[in-house]
């Protein structure tokens, strides 16, 4: 049978994943260090596994209410409002999702319509483009630069609005190139979307690790802002929980209403004990976020005074756990640079171009490992550009 006839024309259209592609080359291979995949080499804190692991010895194995534990929600409502300073009714404008990637899908099929236009920045996270395609809706990229600290420019964005404009989708700090948007950045596209009837997705999966004391501002939380967005956040990075696979949306109750009619019937709800676990994160686990942001942001200094050492252009990423090297002086394309640094030393990081187009010419690399594998992956770089 020919299955490509079979399968809806919206997933034909979605390519793999460049991440993934890549990493398959490593699979299987032990000598490998990996400085790709965007996930914390933390286990979860150890009081977080053990409320999950209470959870199921009391029994607690059941469906929750379709939103989430009510328990849970007052916490992120809390939460939110302690950490971004916004406001939201734990009752009606928080959904608990199967992590931030649930979340995104809920509010992109909640509100575009087919050949609506969604804008994002890139570089970005690999699943934008194509759940915005998988939602019927039209991609719209625009490029971020190296030069504007990688950070989305009103100026840019006022360019490819037109009357399709529906989304903006916001990642700050961004994956891949660690990017945090100045507060003043975001009152002007604030503005913008303000003027153009925009709603934002604003992802802010990686907003507790921000560095050096620079406060994280959400647009949710700009005047005027509360009711155009749509707040995405989740466990998976700070609190080194991706395998529970845990997340939220906070929004206005009628966009959350939407997002939950899509929820109950593909998903009903998020699992309990990923719930349970998420109780405890929020109530005690802020101490262990604050020791792992401790070590990320060592590393993240060591990582990219190595670079420079060696010669290789890099901004100082303000947050995530990726440092983002621009690579073009060496005349590769970031794959065969990719390819050539794992072939030849075993080491792992991800081509910029598996981020989009304006990725190109640059390397993700996730610093979310251990000091001794950087120390080593770093040495072994620098003798690979030692034979370029
Ligand atoms: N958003 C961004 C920017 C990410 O980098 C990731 C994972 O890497 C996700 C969302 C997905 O997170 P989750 O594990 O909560 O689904």
């Amino acid at each position: 049978m020919d299955y490509s006839k079979k399968i809806s024309t919206q997933v034909g259209a979605v390519p793999r994943s460049g991440i993934r592609d890549f990493f398959e080359l490593v699979q299987g291979r032990d000598d490998v260090i990996s400085l790709g995949v965007g996930e914390p080499d933390f286990a979860t804190p150890w009081h977080i596994r053990e409320a999950a692991i209470y959870s199921l010895e009391k029994g607690q194995t059941s469906y929750t209410s379709n939103l989430g534990l009510v328990k849970l929600r007052r916490l992120i409502a809390e939460y939110v409002e302690d950490f971004f300073h916004v406001n939201y009714a734990a009752g009606d404008e928080v959904i608990v999702t199967v992590g931030v990637s649930e979340a995104i899908d809920l509010a992109l099929r909640a509100l575009i319509n087919p050949g609506d236009e969604v804008i994002y920045h890139e570089p970005c996270y690999v699943s934008y483009s194509p759940s915005i395609v998988m939602a019927h809706g039209v991609a719209v990229p625009v490029a971020t630069t190296k030069d504007d600290g990688f950070s989305l420019k009103a100026s840019a964005l006022a360019k490819v609005i037109t009357p399709k404009s529906r989304v903006l989708m916001l990642n700050f700090p961004t994956n891949p190139t660690g990017a945090i948007a100045p507060r003043k950045d975001l009152e002007e596209i604030a503005e913008l979307c303000i003027k153009h009837d925009l709603i934002v997705l604003t992802d802010e999966i990686y907003s507790e690790l921000i560095y050096d004391d620079v406060p994280h501002t959400s647009i949710a939380s700009l005047p005027g802002m509360k009711e155009r967005c749509v707040l995405l956040h989740g466990f998976s990075k700070a609190f080194a929980m991706t395998g529970f696979r845990l997340g939220y949306a906070c929004a206005p109750a009628p966009l959350i209403d939407a997002m939950m009619k899509i929820h109950q019937y593909s998903m009903l709800c998020a699992p309990m004990t990923s719930q349970v676990a998420a109780v405890e994160a929020l109530e005690n686990g802020a101490k262990a976020v604050e020791e792992m942001k401790r070590a990320y942001h060592q590393r993240r200094d060591y990582m990219v005074r190595r670079l420079h050492e060696m010669g290789i252009d890099c901004h100082l990423p303000g947050g995530a756990f990726y440092v983002f090297p621009d690579i073009r002086k060496f005349g590769l394309s970031s794959k065969d640079f990719a390819m050539q640094l794992l072939e030849f030393t075993s080491v792992a990081a991800v081509p910029g171009d598996a981020f989009g187009e304006s990725g190109e010419g640059f390397l993700r690399c996730c610093y979310a490992t251990s000091m001794e594998q950087i120390v080593e992956a770093m040495d072994r770089m620098e003798q690979f550009l030692k034979s370029l």
